[in-house]
């Protein structure tokens, strides 16, 4: 995973994440890993709530910019804020990308695509590995 030099509010060693991340979990959000298509818990969720980071618990989407992408992965057209995530270009397999990463602990979430003609509000689909999330849903009564 490339190093940005910057200081996180959550930093933790390389042996402390591994300690408390599944190995799973683990190759996703710290080594930059992408689960595979469909496979993911909230793939197709739509149960209202919020999903944090699984890494260090920081609040990062809703459920209401939640849309059926159809691309096998959990899809946002925006985050909670727009501080909560940061932006990395990713130049891995040949490819131009934007690493979307966690604000807080750096820890790796997915990409964000754009003028992909979704017709959502922003045009951007931030395409999410499930295991970088845990959804809190709001209370129903
Ligand atoms: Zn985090």
């Amino acid at each position: 995973m490339q190093n940005t030099d910057r200081t996180y509010s959550v930093s933790k060693t390389d042996d402390e994440w591994r300690a408390e991340l599944s190995p799973a979990e683990y190759q996703v959000l710290r080594q930059a890993g992408t689960e595979r298509p469909y496979v993911g818990e909230y793939t197709d969720t739509k149960t209202e709530g919020v999903y944090s980071c699984r890494a260090c618990g920081a609040e990062l989407f809703t459920s209401d910019t939640k849309f059926d992408s159809h691309c096998g992965w959990p899809s946002f057209y925006s985050p909670l804020a727009g501080d909560r995530v940061e932006y990395i270009e990713d130049t891995t397999l040949g490819m131009k990308r934007v690493e979307v990463r966690c604000a807080t602990c750096g820890s790796h979430l997915g990409h964000v695509f754009e003028g992909e003609g979704y017709g959502t509000p922003t045009d951007q689909r931030y395409c999410i590995n499930s295991i970088s999330l845990t959804l809190r849903p709001s209370d129903t009564d």
